[in-house]
């Protein structure tokens, strides 16, 4: 397992790779590592001659009153985590390096970027985007992947990507969960004992959105798929939700009723003491 520090290294890497025939996969993350990331991870690893893990959290993309500092640093155990599943090289850049003196220039990827989580936790996206759109110059992959699990960022990058042509595959791979439901996140470490059993409520709102629309079918108002997640939520007072919405998948625009033929996500955003959680829910899948 290496470990890189510099792009320079990095892009001689991944160009050494794609010279000598192979393929780049690369799965860019915060670190603090479990199954989610892993499952990405393995992914790649299955696919690409080189699978790259970068560790990086990005200070431009968490707002002033959020969790940059306490933010789960685990690099000896990542490195662990990262071989264990295949992958071959880990890039670790340091914040100087990605963001050196002077440097300025930000991805804003339109309206999209400004709703839910955007609306949430301004200027999130724009530092995502920017940041992710470097770390992709900097492993330059074939295949980049990213989990469902933050689903808005998926249409985000999607869309990036997109627009500025950037010549690599995006893959979205399923959200893990713990054996009870909840998403895994490298934030669960936050959680109290007790705060750990309520969270589960926020994928057994998403649950219960589903079965509605499953009993409904196309035709039932959004407004009561999103009545019913907050009653599910509301059940457990300690739950703060910010957000509790079942959307469009491909724009994330409200739609006063379902229609399975266009694809509907139900999107939550809830906080449990300090600690923020999001999850959600394409309709059709598993
Ligand atoms: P993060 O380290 O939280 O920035 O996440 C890095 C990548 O792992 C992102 O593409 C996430 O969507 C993905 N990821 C995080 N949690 C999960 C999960 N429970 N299942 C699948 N992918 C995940």
């Amino acid at each position: 397992m290496e470990v890189l520090t510099t792009v320079a290294e990095m892009q001689q890497l991944s160009r050494s790779v794609v010279a000598n025939g192979g393929t780049v996969g690369c799965v860019p993350t915060m670190g603090a590592l479990h199954s989610g990331h892993a499952s990405l991870i393995a992914r790649s690893a299955r696919a690409h001659t080189a699978t790259i893990a970068s560790i990086f959290v990005n200070p431009t993309q968490f707002g002033p009153t959020e969790d940059f500092s306490t933010y789960p640093r685990t690099l000896e155990r990542d490195i662990q985590m990262v071989a264990e599943h295949g992958g071959t090289h880990i890039f670790v850049p340091s914040v100087a390096e990605m963001y050196p003196s002077g440097f300025s220039t930000e991805i804003s990827v339109g309206p999209i970027a400004d709703i839910l989580e955007g609306a949430s936790r301004p200027g999130h996206f724009a530092g995502v985007a920017t940041v992710v759109c470097k770390l992709l110059n900097a492993m330059l992959p074939t295949e980049a992947f990213f989990g469902q699990k933050d689903f808005q960022q998926t249409v985000v990058l999607k869309k990036m990507i997109s627009d500025l042509l950037l010549p690599v595959t995006f893959t979205v791979m399923p959200t893990i969960r713990e054996p009870d439901g909840l998403a895994m996140s490298s934030r669960n470490r936050y959680l109290t004992t007790e705060e750990r059993e309520q969270a589960i409520t926020i994928y057994s709102a998403l649950l219960a959105g589903k079965e509605l629309i499953r009993l409904e079918g196309s035709g039932v108002r959004t407004s009561a798929v999103e009545t019913t997640m907050r009653q599910v939520l509301e059940s457990v007072p300690e739950i703060r939700t910010e957000y509790a919405v079942c959307v469009d998948s491909t724009t994330l625009e409200s739609k006063n009723f379902v229609n399975l033929d266009n694809g509907m996500v139900l999107l939550i955003a809830a906080r449990l003491g300090t600690t923020r959680l999001i999850d959600n829910m394409v309709i059709g899948d598993a």
